[in-house]
């Protein structure tokens, strides 16, 4: 009780940022690229008319046209993100994006509490791009990610979104790789800046880049982040940041660093949350699998043979067992790779890369070196070990089932790790449907029916 009282503000009030929020400056709009008729029209269903019959003359090198995406229309967005959005494929944008773009386009700080998988990137993203004075050359919109390959995957994301604004520079910056070609990039004055809060401190430590002028401010994945043990550097961060900024967090649940981080630095913030149900919830069949711990890399193995699962991740608790699992696949003939914190950074990227883009379908890894990982299609995650933390449980087999596709998710379960799964389960509110291995080592359903009918 005593320490709650502690972390109680003493004087509310008179420590609250500013009222005033600064006033950003909203890109110049281009105009839609329309038939002259349309342009000519009076009223809205002239217009309408003359843009439906009326096609602008084809020229030479004619870019491939662009559906834009009507779902996003009334959200007020310009029209070359609308066209990147469709470029990208999305139609209709996801609740999250629903609820916090029109807030977040109004200026207001914001806690965003939502699942993994429900697109809080381009919930953040697209009026990151809106608000952005293409003529200034300081820094104006920061977005901190706990990790390098969570901080890269924002940074192509938000690459995607501006590919028809010209001029926008996004640096991505964390650590392992070196200062020196990070310095270079903030030397061509990027309006956007992606980091891992280390890596963005050590930058400001030594003025190769200054968040004074910064208008908005983005923390992704804020409960991992702060839980991870980084909330003195991102505190020091924010301090950098003109108090009348805006501040946004996206979380999967709310901690108590996450609220603390709010009072401290958010202006009457607004939450939006957005439960895991139905179709958002990521469509994930739970098999849990009883094996003891010498037999789990035979049943990896068994579960691999099957053939049935083009894109496969492996967690395990420890980079070393993570290696250890990785040595004994390849030895078996399997192509997968590992993916954990002994790796090198540069190392690690590769292989990020090579898998997204499907060059191997096996990847072996952590939790801290997979978490908001976006891969799509990966078709079955095995958990090797159980996590500690029921969160990575979460997400962990969110990694699957993305995109409104089918995935499947398996635990291999010690007698002595159930009692965690039974808290990982009350925790996820769901119920797996458990498989056993016969005496001749067939996987079954309860009723005796084989799993995996190929085998
Ligand atoms: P989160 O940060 O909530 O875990 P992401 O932003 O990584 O989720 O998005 C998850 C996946 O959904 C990505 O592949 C992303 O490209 C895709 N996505 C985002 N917005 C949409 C949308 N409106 N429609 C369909 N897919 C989307
Ligand atoms: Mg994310």
């Amino acid at each position: 009780m005593e320490t709650d009282i502690e972390k109680m503000p003493a004087e509310p009030e008179q420590e609250k940022p500013a009222a005033k929020k600064k006033p950003r400056k909203r890109r110049p709009k281009k105009p839609a690229v329309k038939a002259e008729a349309a342009v000519n029209a009076e009223t809205a269903e002239e217009k309408q008319a003359a843009e439906e019959t009326e096609k602008p003359e084809p020229k030479k090198r004619e870019p491939k046209p662009v559906i834009i995406p009507e779902g996003f229309r009334d959200m007020d967005i310009s029209e070359d993100v609308l066209r990147a959005i469709g470029r990208m494929g999305f139609e209709q944008p996801t609740e999250i994006q629903k609820k916090t773009i029109p807030l977040m386009m109004g200026g207001s700080d914001i806690i965003g509490i939502a699942p993994t998988g429900t697109g809080k990137t381009l919930a953040f993203g697209i009026p990151m791009l809106e608000y952005m004075d293409m003529k200034e050359t300081e820094l104006q919109e920061l977005v901190l990610a706990p990790t390098r390959e969570l901080a890269m995957q924002i940074g192509e994301e938000l690459q995607k979104l501006a590919y028809y604004i010209k001029g926008l520079r996004i640096a991505v910056l964390y650590g392992g790789q070196p200062i020196k070609r990070q310095m270079e990039q903030l030397g061509k004055h990027p309006q956007i800046v992606v980091a891992t809060p280390g890596r963005m401190l050590d930058h400001l430590e030594r003025r190769n880049v200054s968040v004074r002028s910064v208008h908005t401010l983005v923390l992704d994945e804020a409960d991992e982040m702060l839980n991870m043990g980084f909330v003195k550097d991102v505190c020091k961060i924010i301090d950098q940041t003109p108090p009348n900024r805006q501040f946004v967090m996206f979380s999967a649940t709310t901690s108590q660093d996450v609220m603390t981080i709010s009072w401290k630095y958010q202006y009457e913030p607004v939450q939006v949350t957005v439960e895991a149900v139905d179709e958002n919830k990521p469509q994930i069949t739970q098999y849990v699998i009883p094996s003891e711990r010498q037999e789990k890399q035979e049943r990896l193995t068994y579960l691999l043979d099957a053939n049935v699962y083009e894109r496969v991740m492996i967690f395990t608790d420890t980079k070393l067992m993570a290696h250890r699992v990785n040595a004994a696949l390849q030895k078996g003939g399997f192509d997968s790779e590992e993916l954990h914190g002994d790796i090198p950074q540069k190392k690690r990227s590769e292989i990020m890369r090579r898998y997204k883009h499907g060059k191997f379908p096996i990847l072996v890894c952590t939790d801290v070196a997979a978490r908001g990982i976006d891969v799509d299609d990966v078709e079955a995650v095995i958990n090797y070990d159980l996590p500690n933390e029921n969160e990575y449980y979460l997400h962990r087999i969110g990694r699957t089932g993305r995109a409104h596709k089918h995935g499947v998710a398996f635990t291999l379960m010690t007698y002595s790790e159930s009692v965690r799964m039974d808290a990982i389960l009350k925790y996820m509110k769901s119920e797996p449907t458990p498989l056993y291995f016969d005496d001749t080592g067939i996987l079954r359903y309860e009723d005796g029916s084989a799993f995996f009918e190929n085998i």
